[in-house]
């Protein structure tokens, strides 16, 4: 073979533009990402020896990663025992980015891209960090499947690479890194020496530099929980995410029977980009003692647990366990069991514990980034589980005056007032969308304080929290309520005008009656007691446009209303054309305020001609008092 050119992938270039091009004070991260993909491929190999004897042997009888330093060429290699790569391989990993990786990270760093290097290895795109200091980057690497030809990969990071046959005769990958001048400081072994301390320490295999291993490769799970410091255990969370942050908690496991296993797992401290990629890897990685079985043991947890990070290790767990089968494997199902208890109880602990004098609770940040994920578990889990979880959900609701929704059922119950008999809620988009439905009239009258659904999966939520304690949840805008103060002001009588109303909506309602929930607005559309609610059919219609059949409400009065009573009498009169237009924008206003506009045009023309009609009887009437 003689060398081939490539050219990047328009990605990758516009990756490595920001690398070459930008200054950073955070470079030493390459040697952090350059060493995590030594150790995944030392067990990657380590996996695949268990099930075959040809592999292409490593160069020492103990596999580690060796890093030596040449202080006068001003470069440093990286040189490890794993799984190598075959020459296809080289140019998918090294020429190409999982695209939604890629775009994700350039979107993250928009608005700071001064942080391109503690994000970098979070997005899967570690290997180009190595351009941040490097004028050439050089990769010499073979796999250890038998019969596939060394490859020497070459690139000054600049639009194009080239391969080439190598002569590596050991499995294995050699990463070599001419450093550019600014970046000297890491031809200096004491320098790389002290990174790899500080960012390595807990890799599980060992890291030498320049001969001497400068890591303590401790297999950190299997150590007694007791003996493991935060410190430790928070190294050793970044060097396996490559997070740059302290997690937000940290669960330590170890369990002797009936089954043996031992878990280190974490809750990072900020919500990972691809929470919500259904295609994004989750789930733990899957240890039996000392031999990685899978980096994303998918369902070794449960999905709404997928932002759990770390490591799991069985003692008993067949090494061909495969990622299909860890569901169907009694002992794993029983781990991931035992763990979704004890990391629901953990956050618990959170959740109940003190905030910390004039600082925020601890657990508000965690439930502002995973609670969502939370409540996907409370309404898909059964009974058991969903018990564990009600004391976890928190919402936002009318009584806090912030964005921060941080009051739970039991704050809600305990605060009830006398007469309350049940928790309410309200779903709508926004807070502020809520905080405007006239819906919350009578309940804001009352002092009764009401829960804000503003998540779009609230809705699926609401439709499992049916009680609380032994008290009713109930929607503010569902069904029949009754909350007016019989004080306040004399009541239209509404027996003639709402079966005329009735008639001239058709279709578009289920009724129309007197309300007992409104004080200040004319009218409101309520949900029926069963069926669609306004928001679900909203949530719905994003979704699946045109196929959302609307669904129908009731128009609900206010008879202590001066519109509502002077309709009342238009109608008594007999005056037929006034009654009838005016009555058709009472559904059109309901519409409004709820945000629900099905007809904007319709809308429009009637409400041009009552504003005709409007501006005809100020034209006619008496001008207006001089001022004084
Ligand atoms: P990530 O490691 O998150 O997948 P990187 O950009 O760091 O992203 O690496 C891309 C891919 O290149 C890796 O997934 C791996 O398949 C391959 N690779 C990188 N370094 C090595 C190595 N030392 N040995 C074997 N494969 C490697």
């Amino acid at each position: 073979m003689s060398t081939i050119e490539h050219g990047f992938k328009a990605e990758v270039r516009q990756l490595l533009d920001l690398m070459v091009h930008s200054v950073y004070s955070d470079q030493q991260v390459f040697l952090r990402e350059l060493v995590s993909n030594s150790t995944d491929a030392l067990d990657r190999v380590r996996f695949l020896a268990l099930t075959r004897d040809d592999l292409v042997p490593a160069q020492e009888d103990e596999p580690g990663v060796r890093i030596t330093i040449d202080e006068e060429a001003r470069s440093l290699t990286i040189d490890d025992d794993g799984i190598g790569m075959t020459e296809v391989e080289v140019v998918e990993n090294l020429g190409t980015i999982a695209h939604s990786g890629s775009k994700a990270f350039l979107e993250a760093l928009k608005d700071k891209p001064e942080d391109a290097p503690k994000f970098i290895g979070q997005f899967g795109v570690g290997f180009y960090s190595c351009f941040m200091v490097a004028e050439e980057v050089v990769v010499e690497t073979r796999s250890a499947l038998p019969g596939q030809k060394p490859v020497v990969w070459r690139s000054d990071g600049k639009g194009t690479y080239t391969v080439d046959i190598g002569d590596r005769a050991h499995r294995g990958t050699r990463v070599t890194v001419k450093l550019h001048e600014e970046a000297a400081e890491f031809a200096h072994a004491a320098r790389v020496r002290h990174v790899i301390t500080r960012y390595s320490n807990f890799l599980p295999w060992p890291i030498a530099v320049d001969g001497e291993q400068a890591n303590s490769a401790k297999t950190l799970w299997l150590e007694p929980p007791s003996q493991v410091t935060d410190e430790e255990a928070n190294e050793f969370y970044k060097s396996i995410t490559l997070d740059w942050r302290d997690p937000a908690l940290k669960i330590h496991v170890s369990v002797d029977s009936p089954l043996q296993y031992s878990a280190l797992l974490f809750v990072p401290s900020e919500r990972p980009w691809d929470l919500f990629h259904p295609e994004a890897d989750r789930g733990p990685r899957l240890y039996a003692r000392r031999v990685l079985i899978t980096e994303h043991a998918r369902d070794l947890l449960p999905d709404w647990l997928r932002f759990l990070r770390g490591v799991v290790s069985g003692e008993d767990i067949s090494l061909n366990v495969s990622r299909e089968m860890i569901q169907k494997t009694p002992a794993l199902r029983k781990i991931r069991n035992a763990l979704t208890t004890r990391i629901l109880k953990e956050l618990a602990k959170v959740a109940n514990s003190e905030a910390p004098d004039g600082e925020a609770h601890p657990y508000a940040s965690l439930w502002n980034d995973f609670g969502v994920v939370l409540k996907e578990g409370y309404y898909r889990e059964a009974d058991d589980l969903r018990e564990r979880l009600v004391p976890l959900l928190r919402f936002n609701a009318l009584s806090h005056d912030d964005e921060e929704g941080l009051l739970s059922l039991a704050d809600y119950r305990n605060a009830m007032p006398e007469g309350q008999d049940a928790i309410w809620y309200l779903t709508g988009a926004t807070r502020a969308d809520a905080l405007s439905s006239p819906h919350l009239e009578a309940f804001r009258n009352r002092g009764w304080d009401v829960l804000l659904f503003t998540d779009p999966i609230d809705e699926w939520v609401a439709a499992t929290l049916t009680e609380y304690d032994g008290v009713p949840v109930k929607s503010v805008s569902r069904g029949e309520i009754s909350l007016e103060d019989e004080a306040e002001g004399e009541k239209a009588d509404l027996s003639v005008l709402t079966p005329w109303l009735e008639e001239l909506y058709g279709d578009a309602v289920a009724g129309v009656r007197s309300s007992g929930r409104l004080t200040d607005t004319a009218c409101v559309l309520v949900d029926d007691e069963e069926g669609l609610s306004a928001n679900m059919e909203r949530l719905l219609r994003q979704s699946a446009p045109g196929e959302v059949p609307a669904a129908r409400r009731f128009l609900e009065l206010n008879s202590r209303h001066p519109l509502i009573k002077n309709l009342a009498r238009l109608k008594e009169e007999g005056r037929a054309e006034a009654a009838q237009s005016i009555g058709r924008l009472l559904l059109d206003d309901a519409l409004l305020l709820e945000g629900t506009v099905y007809e904007p045009a319709e809308m429009g023309r009637r409400l041009q001609a009552l504003l005709e009609q409007a501006a005809a009887t100020a034209v006619a009437g008496p001008p207006p008092a001089e001022s004084e």
